[in-house]
């Protein structure tokens, strides 16, 4: 593991669009018996944060990271949403400094499974919001789950440049054997509107974002990497990484003009206050 693997490559194909996410009635009985679990995938320190704008608003400046992944437990199965920094990370005491970043893993996804009496062995569906090193590694440690991905994106995640990223790849080319079901536009999981991978492309090909709808807790949208920071979604800024810019700018708008809409909570899966103000496990909302 040498690189962060930000590899960019241009995608003219877009994605976005597709199904409407589920009746507002439909959701609001689906969400029942549907719980979902914030966990601690590692965090990143960003020593460059001006790699996180367009422009120059965060020159000079620096951010200390989450890098969550979500459980959703659901009554026809359980879904892990993104898999974090390797947890390989989590025997280095201090973590490894890469570049502009350094990434750190201080607990597993083994142990906070086991706290709520689960294993790896469990999950049911995996599924990435994209395929960048802080998501997809642990994509391996998922391989016997069905995995659920944006057509684009796993064209994107097995090219010949991805595979050339060795240390990257390593950690998740067994998806490529891995029981699959490949989706354009957005995906019902369970197929009752209460779990569903919403198209956000334009930071890679076939970016998603994630949208639950719970019976207490009601609608909540994870970001992906649509947003790295709380202040990058209230100023509309992208990375200077990402592939697509218009792309970005149309998936901001339809996330956002959904999340009013639904009157979702949003959760921007690397700011920290975010995952801070989530139950944190064995907790979980429903
Ligand atoms: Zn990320």
């Amino acid at each position: 593991m040498k690189k962060l693997g930000f590899v960019c490559i241009f995608a003219a194909a877009a994605c976005s669009g597709g199904e409407p996410a589920g009746e507002e009635s439909a959701s609001q009985s689906a969400g029942a018996g549907v719980k979902v679990y914030a966990l601690d995938c590692g965090r990143i320190e960003m020593n460059d944060l001006s790699l996180f704008t367009l422009g120059e608003e965060y020159d000079g400046r620096t951010n200390s990271a989450a890098d969550m992944c979500v459980l959703v437990r659901h009554p026809d199965g359980d879904l892990m949403w993104d898999s974090g920094l390797p947890m390989a990370l989590n025997e280095m005491e201090d973590g490894l400094s890469n570049g502009p970043f350094h990434v750190s893993v201080p607990t597993t996804i083994g142990d906070q499974l086991e706290s709520i009496g689960m294993t790896v062995d469990d999950i049911d569906y995996f599924s990435i919001s994209h395929s960048h090193f802080d998501h997809s590694g642990n994509g391996n440690m998922f391989a016997g789950a069905t995995f659920l991905v944006d057509s684009d994106e796993r064209a994107h995640m097995f090219r010949a440049e991805a595979r050339e990223d060795a240390d990257s790849f390593a950690n998740y080319n067994e998806l490529e054997n891995a029981e699959t079901v490949e989706f354009q536009g957005d995906h019902d999981v369970f197929g009752d509107g209460s779990v569903i991978i919403l198209a956000m492309p334009g930071h890679t090909p076939g970016h998603t974002s994630l949208l639950v709808n719970l019976a207490n807790a009601g609608p909540v949208m994870f970001s992906g990497d649509l947003y790295h920071l709380n202040e990058s979604r209230e100023r509309r800024l992208m990375p200077k990484f990402n592939v697509d810019v218009d792309q970005t700018y149309a998936s901001m708008d339809r996330f956002e003009a959904m999340a009013e809409e639904k009157g979702a909570r949003v959760v921007i899966q690397h700011s920290l206050s975010d995952f801070e103000a989530l139950p944190q496990v064995p907790e979980y909302l429903d």
